[in-house]
């Protein structure tokens, strides 16, 4: 099938496609589909205005659905496709279907819609952050990304960089200054060298001396100058000593300094943006592009300053002593302004393939490392090792080519380069054979020559260092700028909780995908248990996720004692909450400092007897070290059973206001599962619960059950209520009840 790219098109640039007078209704947007209604390749295009949904397939029309004769709009995803349905009075619609190509794009316009029709207001393009392409040069931006590394603002970027150097500036000062004492003490090195020579070597005084029988003091000096010439040698070495302790200095200060902005910001980052990017490139960026960052500013940044003074200094010394000759040897400036200019482009993007590649590498080694249980026990490391082999040699193909061309095009530099002295020998010949420049002349010049070359070459390997180094300032301010999607309101308070929530016309949706959560109302009193269920995929732990605040309602609102989660300060609401998962995350440590986890500062006393209520004390003071006992990674070194009673016991410390329970016994056989059970119920009595169990027996505590259908509430009430009732919920626990007595 014809594969087509249509993210470089917004939906503005699609409606100037549409012949005026086909849709009515005020246009909104439009976008592409490409699989007609048998599933056929097409080229077609959905036309959204403010009456309803037109669709075109190659220029003409097909369908039109009027919001009016349908109740609901919904986006379908289909095994490989996906497809956008009205609900009509006749039944579903089929509106327009599409491969998973463009699967974020419709979904994203059936939300549009569907909130255009509940509220009147509809998202534009941007705020449904749908087109990820850069407003500038329209090339697609790299996954994750907000800002285009080509089209990035180099000023600002080098300006904020120069602001982060500032605290560092006495380090870098200094090892400037020193670089300057180790050029002036190299500028004394060659005239010691000419004392030698003339005063001692090749002298006719020093000879005439020596014969009159004074070589003693002949000896003399010629030993003091040698003595010049190894002070001047230990103090260039201490200079440089200097230099480097000092570069030193200001690197790794700076680079905990960056990494602690990166990894402070990444820790507040939603998990919808997380979600957007790869622990590959962020790890790549903590690490990676905060040392390119400090190796710029420690080590680049202080060699510009440096060459561009040595440049500036020797260029004037030269005009001053011989225009025309200056003119010569600075010829090649220009041309290697010009070509370092055109070949940037081709750099950036060379070095953003290569970022993107070292990404993807970190990404697989993640993956592979945080499954390797599974690897091992499918016996798949082979399959692994290709796996990271072909990710690993893809970087190093991409690195080698990148070396190949910056190696092919440095000589050409070089040559440039040299294009320069080659015309200055050639006006220095000519201006000796006329006799108007002396030999002393002629070797002084091409000292000068010399020591200009060295700023030129250097500041022509600025493009590449450059390049590199702005491809990571992109990616650490991409991550440093992202905008809080779920963050504190202006006026966000604190706010002791009692324990009433209130879930008011909730409706929500991942990035990529219909909506999970669909106008979702119902309340919970203080001390309540509601037990959430429903089939998989209902949307269960998506409730609980707005709940916990991981991500905000796209419609509707949650609110907690009467104020709406946005308004409540993150920091206050989640001090308040206290969460066990199915997935017990026990952190490397000992158990008292899993068990202390979320309560810092608490007594010894306190932790032993929240173990005691989770029925952990037990098993802990059998432990080797008791609860000094380090676990390792993920605690694997505990049972199942063990690292809920734990993460119970972690919970039942915080002494949270509202409690999640999510799945938190599933793993559990029945036995260990019915221990846990009994032990859970201290943790339940007197705060709000809510709780998702797969075993719908776990839950005949609950004081209601909330039934989940398809993202809808589809029941609420009593375990008796619903039975009575015989709907999903009677449908659910009749199930379970066949799949037990089959078992048994
Ligand atoms: P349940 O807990 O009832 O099994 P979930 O709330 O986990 O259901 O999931 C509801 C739907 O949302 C499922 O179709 C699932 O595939 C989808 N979903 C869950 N998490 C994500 C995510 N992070 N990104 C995209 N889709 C998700």
């Amino acid at each position: 099938m014809k594969k087509t790219v249509f993210s470089l098109e917004t939906g503005r640039d699609l409606l100037k496609k549409v012949p005026e007078g086909v849709a009515s209704g005020t246009f909104i947007t439009a976008f592409r589909f490409d699989l007609d209604l048998d599933g056929g390749s097409t080229d077609g295009i959905a036309v959204i205005t403010e009456e309803g949904v037109f669709t075109f397939e190659g220029g003409l029309p097909v369908l039109s659905v009027m919001y009016g004769d349908c109740s609901e709009l919904e986006f379908h995803q289909l095994i490989g496709a996906c497809e956008m349905c009205a609900e009509t009075e006749n039944g579903p619609v089929v509106i327009c279907r599409g491969t998973c190509s463009v699967k974020d794009v419709m979904a994203k316009n059936v939300r549009r819609i569907t909130r255009f029709l509940h509220t009147g207001n509809y998202s534009s393009d941007e705020e449904l952050d749908l087109y990820r392409v850069c407003p500038k040069c329209r090339k697609r931006l790299r996954p994750g990304m907000t800002v285009c590394v080509d089209c990035a603002d180099r000023k600002s970027l080098y300006g904020r960089v120069l602001k982060m150097a500032l605290p560092y500036k006495k380090y870098l000062i200094t090892s400037i200054f020193l670089f300057f004492a180790s050029f002036a003490v190299n500028l004394a090195g060659p005239y010691v060298n000419r004392l030698l020579v003339d005063g001692y070597i090749d002298s006719e005084k020093a000879k005439a001396a020596v014969a009159a029988g004074q070589s003693g003091s002949v000896f003399r000096g010629f030993i003091l100058t040698i003595a010049l010439m190894a002070i001047l040698q230990i103090l260039t070495y201490f200079i440089t000593a200097l230099r480097n302790l000092a570069v030193m200095g200001a690197g790794w200060r700076l680079i905990i300094d960056l990494r602690r902005l990166v990894f402070g910001k990444i820790e507040k980052m939603s998990v919808r943006t997380l979600s957007r990017r790869t622990s590959g490139a962020l790890m790549r960026s903590v690490t990676w592009d905060t040392s390119m960052v400090e190796r710029f500013i420690t080590n680049d940044l202080p060699n510009v300053i440096q060459q561009s003074f040595l440049f500036v200094a020797v260029t004037v010394i030269l005009v001053l002593k011989d225009p025309i000759l200056a003119l010569l040897v600075l010829a090649p400036v220009p041309v290697l302004l010009l070509f370092s200019g055109k070949i940037s482009p081709y750099f950036r993007r060379m070095y953003g393939r290569q970022w993107e590649a070292g990404s993807r590498t970190g990404s697989v080694l993640h993956d592979i490392f945080s499954g390797i249980r599974v690897v091992k026990a499918y016996r798949t490391e082979k399959r692994e090792e290709d796996r990271f082999d072909s990710a690993a040699s893809e970087e190093r193909d991409i690195s080698v080519r990148n070396e190949t061309v910056f190696n092919v095009i440095d000589p050409i530099f070089t040559f440039i380069v040299n294009i320069g002295s080659v015309l200055l020998l050639y006006y220095m010949g000519r201006q000796i054979m006329n006799g108007r420049m002396s030999l002393g002349e002629a070797a002084m010049f091409t000292s000068y020559a010399s020591l200009i070359y060295g700023p030129i070459s250097w500041l022509a390997q600025m493009p590449r260092m450059l390049t590199r180094t702005v491809t990571s300032l992109v990616k650490i301010f991409d991550i440093v700028d992202e905008r809080e999607d779920v963050q504190d309101s202006a006026d966000a308070c604190d706010v002791d909780i009692r324990g009433n929530i209130e879930f008011d016309n909730v409706s929500f949706a991942y990035e990529d995908g219909g909506d999970v959560l669909k106008g979702i109302s119902f309340s919970v009193k203080p001390g309540e248990m509601i037990g959430i269920v429903g089939r998989s995929g209902a949307g269960k732990s998506t409730l609980i996720n707005l709940l916990m605040r991981l991500y905000d309602p796209d419609g509707g609102a949650i609110r907690v004692d009467g104020v709406d989660l946005r308004d409540v300060s993150q920091h206050s609401l989640r001090s308040q909450m206290g969460v066990v998962l199915q997935e017990t995350h026990l952190f490397s440590g000992t158990v008292y400092e899993n068990i202390a986890y979320a309560s810092p500062g608490c007594t010894r006393d306190a932790v032993v007897t929240a173990a005691k209520a989770a029925g952990a004390h037990d098993f802990i003071v059998r432990l080797p070290d008791g609860y000094e006992t380090v676990i390792g990674e993920n605690g694997h070194t505990l049972s199942g059973g063990e690292r809920q009673r734990v993460a119970i016991a972690r919970a039942l410390l915080h002494d949270p206001k509202i409690l999640i329970l999510d799945e938190a016994t599933s793993s559990l056989d029945t036995k260990t599962e019915h221990g846990v059970q009994e032990t859970l119920s201290e943790l339940i009595a007197d705060r709000t619960t809510i709780a998702i169990a797969h075993r719908l027996s776990t839950l005949r505590n609950a004081s209601r059950l909330v039934v989940l259908d398809k993202g809808r509430l589809a029941e609420i009430g009593t375990h008796d209520e619903l039975m009575k009732k015989g709907g999903i919920y009677y449908g659910l626990v009749m199930a379970q009840r066949q799949m037990s007595r089959i078992k048994k």
